[in-house]
């Protein structure tokens, strides 16, 4: 089936009220390019801002990107690290600089994550919304919190460079290209890297683009993603994660797959 063997995800991270006049630009800017299916990442309870809480023009439009062909899938619940102190100074780094503190489940034991995932689902439950994809923010999960993500009954998860189907046990290189849009010099290295990610990432059956509301506020990099998902969609399906989950899993019956991992294969 062609489309597994060439598809595009395009991830819309860290939706939530706080964020969303930039997510706003960020549809728009693909939707001029074409009408191509997202995934939103939604977080919940956002930085704490309003737990399961919006106004309602904004869960209109959810709804709305919902009913036509668009995915909600779950991206944590406060997006905030609040697990135990980092104990050496690589975790320091990775936690607290790298990714400033939004690796909500990098840390978290495996009540404390069952109890985010069960807080999260409660919150979409409220809409009539149902996730099959769960995305750690900044890509992170503990042990425990992957050993509840397991238990959860999710379809998929995805990494910074796979893509997990949690139900048959299966994962796959699926390289995420991301830009840095902290600051216009990062912004403006990581446009030029995109490029090259894209080039050198050709082959592979899957290729995601995440984009992060920060991304918005930088035209050149709108101009940039509009470039890329153009040039992108020449050789690639584009199509939500939960399709491209659901297309792999019917192809999955073959036990000697290759890409068949452990329980205690981790993402990282
Ligand atoms: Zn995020």
């Amino acid at each position: 089936m062609a489309g597994t063997e060439r598809a595009l995800c395009i991830a819309l991270h860290d939706v939530a009220p706080p964020t969303w006049q930039l997510c706003q630009k960020l549809i728009a800017a693909v939707a001029q390019v074409a009408p191509v299916p997202l995934t939103f990442l939604v977080v919940p309870a956002y930085h704490h801002h309003g737990e399961c809480q919006g106004d309602a023009d904004y869960f209109a439009a959810l709804e709305q990107a919902r009913s036509q062909g668009s995915e909600l899938a779950l991206h944590g619940y406060t997006h905030l690290d609040e697990g135990r102190r980092p104990d050496c100074t690589w975790n320091f780094f990775w936690r607290q600089v790298y990714t400033r503190g939004e690796g909500e489940f990098a840390a978290l034991g495996v009540e404390q994550a069952r109890q985010r995932l069960a807080w999260a689902r409660e919150c979409f439950a409220r809409r009539g919304w149902q996730a099959q994809g769960f995305v750690a923010p900044a890509w992170l999960l503990s042990e425990g919190s992957w050993q509840a993500l397991r238990e959860a009954g999710f379809g998929y998860t995805t990494s910074f460079s796979r893509f997990y189907l949690l139900r048959e046990g299966r994962s796959l290189f699926a390289p995420s290209l991301v830009y840095s849009s902290r600051n216009g010099w990062g912004s403006a290295l990581s446009r030029s890297g995109t490029s090259v990610s894209a080039q050198l990432l050709r082959a592979a059956p899957l290729l995601r683009l995440a984009l992060h509301p920060q991304d918005a506020n930088h035209r050149s990099t709108l101009l940039h993603c509009q470039r890329l998902v153009e040039q992108l969609l020449q050789t690639r399906d584009a199509m939500t994660k939960m399709e491209f989950a659901q297309r792999w899993s019917a192809r999955c019956h073959d036990d000697a797959s290759p890409n068949r991992f452990r329980a205690s294969d981790r993402p990282v």
